[in-house]
C-alpha cells in the first residue's frame, strides 16, 4: 500500500528515498515542491529524473483529504468539514483576526475520552486517532481552498480531541509543518492546548511550541466535576507542571477558563483563579460556555462575563475575553460535524448558516 505522503517528516521521506537507492538531498526537493511551490504531481517535478518521477506514485499517496462542507460565518470565521472514510468526519476552524494573523484550529483526534461534562466532543467518545498525515491536511486542505494570497500563520491544536493523547502524530505534524524546506510555520506560532495530561506536558517544551491548559475550575472539587481527568492528575500537579514549563521555555502559559453559569463565573472564582495561577508566567482567556443541547450547563449573562473579567482586571492579571465566533456555523467543538452525520434537529434553533457550494 502506497504511504501517505503528508504524514511523512522530511527525515522520514529522507529514510524511504535513501532506501530506494536515491541521494539523501532528493527528499528536499521532493518536499519543497509540495509544500513551497504546491506541486502535488509527481510528474511535474522536472528536476527529478522521468523514471524516478513515475515511480514516485506508486510509493506515495498524494492524496489530499476530502473537503465535504466550508461554512462561512457572517464575522469572518471559516468552518471546513473533512470526509477522512469510514464515515467518519473532522472539523477545521479558520480564524481570522484583526492584526495579520490567521489561526487555524486543528483536531487531533475523532471524538474524545477525556470526558469534560462541558464539551459536546466528549459526548462522542474516542472513535479514532488522526494520523500525522490527516493533521497536515487539514491545513492544506484549507489552505489551498481559501488560497494564497491568505496564509495561515497560526495553529491552535483546540479542535476536537485532546493532542496530548495522540502525541506522536500531533508532534510529527508540527515537525513537518514547522521544516524551514516545507510550509516554514514558526514553532512560536503553534500552541497545544491539553485538558491536563500532566505526564505529557513536558512534550511541548521539548518541541519548543507553545502550551495553553484548559483549567476551567478554581478549585479541585469544581475541577473534578467538570473534567474528570483531574481526578487522575489533579490540579497541584498540573500547576506545578505548568510552572515547570514556563520556567524552562521563558514562556507564558495559556489557561484557558470556560465561564459555566453558576459553576465557574462567580467572583470568588476569579480571585481563587488569580490566586491559583499568581505565581505562573500566564496570561488567561476566558471563555462564555457556547451552548448545546442537553449539555446541562448554561452561559452566564453577558454582565456577569464582564464582571467576571474586570474583577481579573483589576487583580492585575493578563486576560482576554474571547469572543464566541462562528455561531451561525455551528463552530462550538464537535457540532458541524454532528449536523452532519444525523442530528440536523439539534440545530433547528439556531440562525440559517451561509453555506458555501463546493
Ligand atoms: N482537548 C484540548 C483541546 C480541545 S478543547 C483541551 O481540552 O484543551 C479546546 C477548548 O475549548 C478547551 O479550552 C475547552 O475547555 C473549550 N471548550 C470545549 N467545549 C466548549 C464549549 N461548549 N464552550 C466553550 N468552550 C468549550
Amino acid at each position: 500500500m502506497a504511504i501517505p505522503f503528508y504524514g511523512l517528516t522530511l527525515d522520514q521521506l529522507r529514510g524511504h528515498l535513501v532506501g530506494l537507492g536515491k541521494e539523501k538531498f532528493r527528499a528536499s526537493q521532493v518536499f519543497k515542491w509540495v509544500y513551497q511551490q504546491r506541486v502535488t504531481d509527481f510528474s511535474q517535478m522536472t528536476n527529478l529524473s522521468k523514471s524516478f518521477r513515475e515511480s514516485l506514485p506508486e510509493i506515495f499517496d498524494m492524496n489530499p483529504l476530502k473537503l465535504s462542507q466550508h461554512l462561512k460565518s457572517e464575522d469572518g470565521t471559516e468552518k471546513f468539514l473533512f470526509d477522512i472514510g469510514d464515515g467518519k468526519t473532522v472539523e477545521t476552524v479558520l480564524i481570522p483576526s484583526s492584526d495579520e494573523r490567521l489561526t487555524l484550529c486543528v483536531s487531533s483526534e475523532v471524538g474524545c475520552n477525556m470526558a469534560c461534562r462541558f464539551c459536546f466532543t466528549a459526548k462522542q467518545k474516542l472513535q479514532r486517532r488522526l494520523t500525522s498525515g490527516e493533521i497536515v491536511g487539514q491545513f492544506m486542505g484549507v489552505q489551498d481552498a481559501i488560497g494564497m494570497k491568505r496564509r495561515i500563520s497560526n495553529i491552535v491544536f483546540m479542535g476536537m480531541g485532546e493532542p496530548l493523547d495522540n502525541p506522536d502524530a500531533v508532534f510529527d505534524s508540527i515537525e513537518i509543518l514547522t521544516s524551514e524546506l516545507g510550509v516554514n510555520l514558526s514553532r512560536k506560532k503553534v500552541t497545544v492546548s491539553t485538558s491536563g495530561l500532566v505526564p505529557q506536558i513536558p512534550l511541548v517544551a521539548k518541541n519548543r511550541v507553545r502550551l495553553a491548559v484548559s483549567l476551567n475550575a478554581s478549585t479541585n472539587e469544581i475541577r473534578d466535576h467538570v473534567m474528570p481527568i483531574n481526578k487522575k492528575y489533579p490540579m497541584n500537579q498540573l500547576l506545578d507542571e505548568c510552572r515547570r514549563y514556563a520556567f524552562e521555555t521563558k514562556d507564558k502559559v495559556t489557561f484557558e477558563y470556560v465561564l459555566l453559569k453558576g459553576v465557574t463565573d462567580r467572583i470568588e472564582d476569579a480571585i481563587r483563579l488569580k490566586n491559583i495561577t499568581q505565581d505562573i508566567p500566564c496570561k488567561i482567556n476566558i471563555i462564555p460556555f457556547n451552548e448545546h443541547p442537553n449539555s446541562g450547563f448554561e452561559r452566564p449573562s453577558d454582565e456577569t462575563v464582564l464582571k467576571f473579567q474586570k474583577k481579573l482586571m483589576d487583580l492585575g492579571v493578563h486576560v482576554l475575553l474571547r469572543k464566541t465566533m462562528g455561531r451561525d456555523i455551528y463552530a462550538a467543538c464537535g457540532q458541524l460535524r454532528s449536523k452532519f452525520e444525523g442530528h440536523p434537529e439539534r440545530f433547528r434553533a439556531q440562525r440559517p448558516s451561509k453555506e458555501m457550494a463546493l
